[in-house]
């Protein structure tokens, strides 16, 4: 068993973790990893192209084959174009439908108010396309340029990171949502056992629900909770009439600190 464990983990290595879903499995690159690992074709993977597909053929000494085809142009590097989701904000309705699609949290913004992506950690995904009701994501070329062999490195390890710390949250809201699930829901078995075996991702535990857990909030919570979304509005009108990283980054924090009070309180 730890043979395919590190295995499995050797194929999720080279794979691009943009979690898309595009090479059949729906839950990302882990699935595929461990489909792979148990004899399923490794050129599958769309936006790894050709690079990937042949990176794999010599990890698992099979014979080359060729990449399945994107709907992107190939860059420089042998993978489909990269491209970036755009919210046209004055269009948004800040349903928040895309925020729950999106597998590596590239989306910022509350309820009824615009939402906006992080263009840095957005990979292209398009997950977050079909769930909005207004049509207002478009997805455009990515301008920057291609990232050197040691930086894709450290990025796929990032989406990674981040995709197991939204599994784990998407895991928690499993047993409180009571709206329609906006993403099929991930198997998140499979990520908890490997989160396991490593220090390199967040830790998942899956949650059985609890008919017993009480919902009362304390009045404690109550006031920390309105205090936070105050601070939020006032950075996101700070932020709509002029960009700072700095307020960015308090955003982002502010928003995790709401998440996470909100799901404790539940
Ligand atoms: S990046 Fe590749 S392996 Fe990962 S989910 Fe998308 S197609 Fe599948
Ligand atoms: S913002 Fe949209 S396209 Fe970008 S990573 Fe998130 S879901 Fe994918
Ligand atoms: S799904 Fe569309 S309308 Fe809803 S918050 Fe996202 S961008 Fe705005």
């Amino acid at each position: 068993m730890n043979s395919t464990i590190s295995m499995i983990r050797q194929i999720d290595a080279l794979l691009p973790q943009t979690q898309c879903g595009l090479c059949g499995h729906r839950d990302g690159c882990l699935p595929y990893a461990q489909a792979i690992a148990e004899g399923e074709a490794a050129n599958k993977c769309i936006p790894g192209g050709q690079p990937v597909a042949d990176a794999l053929a010599k990890l698992l000494d099979r014979g080359a084959l060729k990449a399945e085809e994107s709907v992107w142009p190939i860059q420089a590097d042998g993978r489909p174009q990269r491209m970036k989701a755009v919210i046209r904000e004055d269009e948004c309705i800040g349903c928040t439908k895309c925020i729950s699609a999106c597998p590596v949290d590239a989306i910022i913004g509350s309820g009824k108010l615009m939402h906006t992506v992080l263009t840095d950690l957005c990979t292209g995904c398009e997950l977050c396309i079909p769930p909005c009701p207004v049509d207002c994501i478009d997805l455009i070329e990515d301008v920057q340029p291609l990232p050197t062999e040691d930086l894709r490195i450290q990025e796929q390890n990032d989406l990674r990171r981040r995709y197991y710390a939204h599994i784990q949250r998407e895991e928690t809201r499993r047993m409180y949502r009571k709206g329609p699930v906006v993403r099929a829901e991930i198997d998140s078995e499979l990520f908890a056992r490997f989160s396991q075996q490593t220090d390199a991702v967040p830790a998942i535990e899956v949650k059985q629900k609890d008919i017993s857990v009480q919902n009362t909030v304390s009045a404690q919570t109550t006031i920390e909770l309105a205090k936070i979304r105050t601070q939020i509005k006032k950075l996101e009108k700070q932020l709509s009439v002029r960009e700072d990283a700095q307020k960015q980054t308090q955003l982002i924090e502010l928003n995790r600190q709401l998440q996470a009070l909100q799901e404790s309180s539940k």
